[in-house]
């Protein structure tokens, strides 16, 4: 391939959709990704294209998440139609459920803080009919909040019909490419990878929790962390959770996974019995029915995090060309990646409405 236009550093949800994007712009992409020794937050996630509880106190994020909700059915047909797979995108909205009044009135404090901020469509059911909307709760649940623009989708399966479609797009895939310097010439960004070079005058650093060292190599300061979440996942079993939950889904293979906890524990992506035994507690005890199916997997993976858990997108000031994109809802925001934010870098780079999710942000000093 001749030097490519783009090289967008990182194959995970976040590097694929943006270089797919890119492809569809017109633009030649080479794609570097680590390899199989990598944390990829893009293969071990739980797969929900959620808005109900994305953006209060950032509006820009909250609107973001919707258009990229939006978006999704569209993608989705985009990817089938090009690949012939099938990544089970299904927006019937969804729920959080509550086992006790006091955390039904929390949920609604909050959502009704995004409705008021963001105009968030969103209702509380109370038991009796959200017993017709999910008729397998346990009796311990009092009611959920519902977002009708809530839904979910088959991860795995979106991150091999994005590779399926960068082959066909032209796209040059370098697996086993672990990124180690990045040097700027006469604007020209020189990526170096092992004995490998490449040459191109525009980058995207897409590499998780790698953006960080990255970043300090083209003058962008990219703090994110690691922070780990485990999951459980059952046996196929009949239908019979009509909507997804914000921790607990039915696959469109018939599994049910559940999941999934926010913890600090750096690097450590190990699984530990006492959170993975109080998430499938806490599972049965909305859905009785989940105590007789058995458990096939667990695991662990480690999410992409800020401070204030809102995304970065950036392009450097002193490296004009060199952009970063890192986020925790790499699924849910799959569709602004490719479709909307994509054809920005391919342009002339971001609007005015990305300011706010620049990492300056976090370059307040401490209130005295
Ligand atoms: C438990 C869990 C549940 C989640 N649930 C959801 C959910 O329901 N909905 C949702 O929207 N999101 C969810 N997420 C978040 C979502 O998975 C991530 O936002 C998304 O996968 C981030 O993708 P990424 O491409 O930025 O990072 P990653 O998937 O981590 O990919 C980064 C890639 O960069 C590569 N890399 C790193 N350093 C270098 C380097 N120096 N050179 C070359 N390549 C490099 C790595 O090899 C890796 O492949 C969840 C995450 C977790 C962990």
């Amino acid at each position: 391939m001749a030097e490519p236009d783009v090289a967008v550093i990182g194959g995970g949800l976040v590097g694929s959709a943006i270089a797919w994007g890119l492809a569809g712009a017109g633009k030649r992409v080479a794609l570097l990704d680590e390899g199989d020794i990598a944390f990829r937050a893009s293969r071990g996630n739980f797969a929900l294209v959620w808005v109900q509880s994305k953006g209060l106190g950032m509006p820009e994020y909250a609107r973001w998440t919707r258009a990229s909700s939006d978006a999704w059915a569209g993608f989705a047909r985009e990817l089938r139609e090009e690949t012939g797979i099938d990544v089970a995108h299904q927006r019937p909205g969804g729920f959080s459920l509550a086992l006790s009044e006091d955390e039904l009135e929390r949920r609604d404090t909050t959502l009704k803080r995004l409705h008021n901020q963001s105009d968030l469509p969103y209702e509380i059911v109370h038991r009796a009919r959200l017993l017709k909307m999910l008729p397998d709760i346990g009796p311990e649940v009092v009611g959920g909040a519902y977002c009708p623009l809530d839904g979910h989708a088959n991860s795995p399966r979106l991150l091999r019909a994005l590779h399926t479609a960068l082959k066909q797009r032209g796209v040059s895939y370098l697996p086993e490419h672990s990124v180690d310097a990045i040097e700027h010439r006469g604007g020209v960004f020189v990526v170096k990878s092992g004995t490998r070079t490449i040459e191109t005058p525009r980058i995207v650093l897409t590499a998780g929790n790698g953006n960080r060292k990255l970043g300090e190599m083209v003058g962008l300061d990219v703090p994110v962390r690691p922070q780990r979440g485990q999951i459980v996942i059952t046996e196929k079993a009949a239908p019979f959770l009509n909507y997804p939950v914000v921790t607990i889904r039915q696959t469109d293979e018939g599994g049910v996974m559940m999941g999934d906890s926010l913890e600090e524990a750096g690097f450590d992506d190990r699984v530990g019995l006492g959170v993975v035994g109080t998430i499938a507690e806490r599972a049965v005890r909305m859905f009785p029915l989940l105590g007789s199916l058995n458990v096939v997997r667990t695991w662990a993976a480690l999410r992409v995090m800020t401070q204030d858990g809102f995304p970065i997108y950036e392009e450097s000031k002193s490296h004009p060309g060199a952009f970063v994109a890192t986020c925790h809802s790499g699924v849910t925001l799959a569709a602004a990646h490719a479709k909307l934010l994509a054809p920005l870098i391919a342009g002339g780079g971001l609007s005015d409405d990305f300011t706010a999710f620049s990492a300056k942000r976090f370059h307040v000093p401490p209130a005295a």
